[in-house]
């Protein structure tokens, strides 16, 4: 194992998910009373994440993020612990007010590229067989948040051994979804 600790999810080695993974639960982590999310979908875009917004495990220099379906997801237990972090953010990030993990985002602009789309942690859930993470998003902005810039050539190395492409954006379908998205507002497509 390298002592570049990416995400406690991955750092391991990349398991991959189940095709008839059908959605599961996902709790913060309170010990009394946990804010339980429940999700009816398996995930898509499963990645690892440099960016300063999303949440991370202590000590993880990434997050691990996915999408589900916005109808797909609701909160089933203790929905009064949660509050937005940032309701200025494109992506509303609901967080537990005493834990501080964040259970999902939403995106409530109806003109955004990913609105109907939940953003989760599927390392919050027991479950196994969540898709599998499949890309690095937002490598740079490790820096960002206090790590080393002259370790960012090893850190990309260990991602690409990890089988997850860095980048310093989203992925390329990602980045072809959003521009398709604006050149269709624009009339251009
Ligand atoms: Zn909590
Ligand atoms: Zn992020």
């Amino acid at each position: 194992m390298s002592d570049i600790r990416i995400h406690p999810a991955v750092d391991s080695g990349v398991r991959a998910g189940s095709d008839s993974f059908n959605g599961g639960t996902l709790h913060c982590h309170c010990s009394d009373n946990p804010v339980e999310v429940t999700v009816k979908a398996q995930c898509a875009h499963n990645h690892v994440c440099g960016c300063t917004k999303c949440w991370k495990p202590e000590g993880a220099l990434f997050s691990m993020v996915a999408v589900v379906p916005r109808e797909s997801l609701s909160v089933t237990a203790n929905e009064d612990k949660l509050a937005v972090v940032d309701t200025s953010a494109a992506i509303q990030r609901h967080a537990c007010k005493e834990c501080g993990v964040h259970m999902f985002g939403r995106i409530e602009n109806t003109d955004h590229p990913f609105h109907g789309l939940d953003f989760i942690h599927t390392e919050l859930s027991d479950a196994t067989g969540w898709a599998a993470p499949e890309f690095a998003a937002f490598v740079s902005s490790i820096i960002e948040s206090g790590a080393d810039p002259d370790n960012m050539d090893n850190v990309r190395g260990r991602l690409k051994k990890l089988g997850l492409e860095p980048y310093d954006c989203l992925s390329p379908p990602l980045m072809d979804a959003i521009a398709i998205h604006t050149a269709k507002a624009k009339g251009v497509l």
